[in-house]
């Protein structure tokens, strides 16, 4: 009688790894394409959302 493999269920720290990533700094940085301009500064910034945890960043130029 063969054994049934189960279909592997990603782990929770698998599943946790990419928000361990952002705890430790290590976002997954995309760019926001509106809000390039931030008017408080007077100057053009770039606006990074991380595509994990949400959290946004802006770079100015
Ligand atoms: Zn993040």
């Amino acid at each position: 009688m063969a054994d049934i493999i189960p279909f592997r269920k990603p782990t929770a720290s698998e599943k946790a790894s990419g928000k361990t990533l952002c705890k430790r700094g290590f976002h997954k940085w995309v760019i926001v394409k509106d809000k390039r301009f931030d008017s408080q500064q007077g100057r053009l910034v770039t606006s990074y959302c991380c595509e994990r945890c949400g959290k946004l960043k802006t770079t100015a130029h």
